[in-house]
């Protein structure tokens, strides 16, 4: 224990030596800082009590100056207030001179404007004097020259007036001479023209001498030759031949007497096969509705409608028609097929050659007097025009069968005149087709009937006589060309009213002294696409009102013609029915096609101008059935 004591004192004694002297070193240190201080302190007070030094002698500086500046600032106030007092005295001083100066030069210009003015007034004055002076002078001048050259021209125009006297005198006497030479002159023309004509006269009287002469020759020759034939004829002195001769002439006479009773019988021939055309006609229905469905167009047409031909291959009078597609409320989708039945059904292989086969009979019925309508009846594209006016449409045809009819006939006595017009019926009014396309829509078109005879005549129209084939090439040049002149005023106007081609056929018969008259109707109707009156307006609504109305007009005249009763037949309801009021009714005959659109796109109205055909249709043919297939 004492050792470990003794270790730890040692230790212990060794560490606080070390820690002494450590303490001593930095006591050391810290001396010699203070001392540094201190030194620095000593330095600053001094240096501190310099500045207070020079404080003090700024502060006694500045007060001072401004003591200075004080003194300078009321010197300079003092100096400012002088100046402006001396400005103000200058100011009122110079205005003073300024007032003086003006007053006086005013007065000085009104003494010198009083002056120049007096100056000039007197100088006028004198001027005025001199001038009216002068005035006097020239006036009495002039006065003088007037006088004297009114004299000198009076002498002039006394002067002028003898040598004209004298000239006029001369020239009458020329004018007379003139005159009297012109009378002679005339005197003799007509002298030379009367032998003139007498030269003519003569020329003609010996030229039909002439050539009588020379037929006389001719027949005198005819005759010598025939003398000499029978000379050596007899001189032959053959009996056989001479026998033969007479045989000849009198079998040549029976000829000629059976030719005669032939032709008769031909012409009662005739006369019967009217009268039995006519009952075929008759029996074949007054009023017939056929039906044309025409081709698609396969470049530009790609929605057929489903339409069949049920019987094509017997009587082709029906047509069917697949309806647009409707579901039930149980979802089960259902199409109904309608069926209608016409007098004829064209489908869309059918050339205009076949369906011209029927219209033919009619035209022949025309030709033997009687009144002829053939309507085309449709929407718009569904070939109405095609058929009537086509080269080989319904309108060349029938004006071919037309001559070359008349042609035959001409045979059996009958000698025809043929005239053709070309009228429009648009918004109610008639235009003339024919006429000039400057007067379309304004030269008035009358339509006279007369009420004994039962004819209809168009006043103020054009009317072409017929004389030949190419006619009805220029009818129908100048009808389109009318129609698209009015195309550019109304669009599409053509198939917004109804052309009537109307042909007059007048025979007679010189031998039986038998008399018809007949006349062809071709219509192309009106589009008969309904136009919702909502969407239509101005121009376009009243068209579509006007054409509903004339179609269902038209259907109206037929109607009550077809039901064969006695009674009145509202003609007059359109211009339409009205013009065409003696061909519709009576014996007259009446053809309706109705055309059809084969596109589905198109099918409310096909089925619209189907049920409005088939409603003409059964006035005189019963009901027509209706199928729905599911
Ligand atoms: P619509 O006069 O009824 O408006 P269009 O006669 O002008 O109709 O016919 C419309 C189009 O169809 C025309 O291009 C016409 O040439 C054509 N077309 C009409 N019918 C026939 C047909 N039977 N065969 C061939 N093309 C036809
Ligand atoms: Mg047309």
């Amino acid at each position: 224990m004492e050792r470990e004591f003794a270790n730890f004192k040692q230790k212990m004694e060794g560490d606080a030596l070390s820690q002494a002297s450590n303490l001593k070193e930095t006591i050391k240190v810290l001396q010699a800082r203070v001392n540094e201080l201190e030194a620095i302190r000593t330095t600053v007070t001094a240096i501190n009590e310099d500045l207070k030094q020079d404080l003090k002698d700024t502060k006694s500086y500045i007060a001072t100056a401004n003591l200075e500046l004080e003194t300078i600032r009321r010197n300079h106030t003092f100096e400012v207030d002088d100046l402006r007092r001396k400005h103000r005295i200058d100011m009122d001083d110079v205005q003073d001179r300024y007032r003086k100066d003006t007053e006086r030069t005013r007065k000085e210009n009104e003494n010198a404007a009083d002056k120049v003015r007096k100056d000039f007034e007197t100088q006028i004055d004198k001027l005025l004097k001199v001038h009216s002076e002068e005035l006097a002078r020239m006036e009495k001048q002039l006065k003088t020259e007037v006088e004297e050259e009114q004299r000198r021209r009076a002498h002039e125009v006394h002067q002028l007036q003898t040598e004209y006297g004298l000239k006029i005198k001369n020239v009458g006497l020329e004018v007379d001479t003139k005159e009297r030479e012109a009378q002679l002159v005339q005197g003799e023309l007509i002298n030379v023209k009367w032998e003139l004509d007498r030269e003519r006269n003569l020329k003609v009287a010996l030229q039909g001498q002439l050539s009588e002469a020379t037929a006389h020759n001719l027949t005198l020759d005819a005759a010598n030759k025939a003398m000499k034939a029978k000379i050596d004829f007899l001189e032959s002195d053959s009996q056989a031949q001479s026998q033969a001769f007479n045989d000849l002439h009198r079998r040549m006479q029976e000829a000629i007497e059976a030719a005669e009773v032939a032709n008769e019988k031909l012409r009662q021939e005739e006369t019967l096969r009217r009268k039995l055309h006519n009952q075929v006609q008759e029996l074949k229905g007054n009023i017939r509705v056929m039906c044309r469905v025409r081709p698609t167009n396969t470049d530009t047409e790609t929605d057929p409608a489903k339409i069949s031909f049920p019987d094509s291959d017997a009587d082709s009078k029906e047509v069917y028609v697949q309806g647009p597609e409707k579901q039930s409320a149980l979802g089960n989708v259902t199409t109904a097929t309608y069926s209608y039945s016409f007098d004829r059904v064209f489908g869309p292989q059918s050339q205009n050659g076949e369906v011209f086969e029927e219209i033919s009979q009619l035209v022949q019925s025309a030709l033997d007097g009687y009144n002829v309508c053939i309507f085309c009846y449709g929407q718009t594209g569904s070939g109405k025009t095609y058929t009537m006016s086509s080269p080989d449409g319904m309108i060349p045809r029938a004006t071919a069968q037309i001559y070359s009819e008349a042609t035959r006939l001409e045979e059996k006595g009958w000698r025809y005149k043929m005239e053709g017009s070309f009228v429009e019926v648009y918004n109610e009014t008639y235009n003339d087709l024919l006429g000039r396309s400057e007067d379309l829509d304004k030269k008035k078109l009358e339509v006279r009937h007369d009420t004994v005879k039962k004819t209809t005549t168009l006043e103020n129209a054009v009317t072409v006589t017929l004389d030949g084939p190419q006619r009805v090439e220029e009818i129908l040049k100048t009808a389109s060309k009318n129609r698209s002149v009015a195309a550019t005023k109304a669009n599409q106007r053509s198939s917004r009213s109804h052309s009537v081609f109307i042909l007059k056929l007048v025979g007679e018969n010189g031998i039986t002294g038998e008399k018809s008259e007949g006349t062809l109707n071709l219509v192309d109707l009106a589009g008969s696409e309904r136009l919702e009156h909502s969407k239509a307006e101005g121009v376009r609504l009243k068209e579509t009102q006007n054409i509903n109305k004339s179609l269902s007009c038209l259907g109206d005249v037929i109607d009550r013609l077809g039901s064969g009763k006695e009674g009145h037949v509202p003609y007059r309801n359109s211009k339409l029915t009205y013009l065409l009021q003696y061909s519709l009714g009576g014996n007259s005959k009446t053809l309706m096609f109705v055309m059809v659109s084969p596109l589905q796109a198109h099918l409310q109205e096909t089925i619209t101008s189907l049920k409005f055909a088939t409603k003409v249709h059964n006035t005189h043919i019963g009901t027509a059935k209706k199928q729905t297939k599911v």
